[in-house]
């Protein structure tokens, strides 16, 4: 991939948009830059955001958020939920009474909650 294409694909990702606004709309700065670094390529390309970007950037999210919140968890069919380290604690998890039968499953990584002892 060609470096502008490169450059446009790092700028346009939600991931760093996401880091800026929490600066700005948590922290109350914007950082000039947002740098991502690719380890294996030993590689770091910056971006800059306006405030236009970002407000774009929260209405996305908003955007996404009420998608979220409109699904019927009745209507979930994802296979996912077998792998998902959160599957123990979530509620709408389709995975919950199987993966917890599943011999070898990993622990999620914030270990397990126990029951109170009586
Ligand atoms: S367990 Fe919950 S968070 Fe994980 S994939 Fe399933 S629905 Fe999504």
């Amino acid at each position: 991939m060609k470096a502008g294409a490169v450059r446009r694909r790092v700028r346009g990702s939600l991931q760093l948009q996401i880091y800026m606004l929490a600066c700005r709309d948590v922290m109350g700065f914007v950082p000039d830059l947002a740098t991502m670094v690719f380890v294996r390529h030993n590689e770091r390309i910056s971006v800059s955001y306006s405030d236009i970007d970002l407000n774009v950037c929260r209405e996305t999210l908003e955007g996404l958020v009420n998608q979220v919140q409109a699904v019927d968890p009745e209507q979930i069919t994802t296979t996912h939920c077998a792998r998902c380290r959160f599957r123990q604690t979530c509620k709408h998890s389709t995975a919950q009474e199987s993966s917890a039968k599943r011999v070898g499953a990993k622990k999620p990584w914030y270990g397990t909650v126990r029951a109170p002892e009586t």
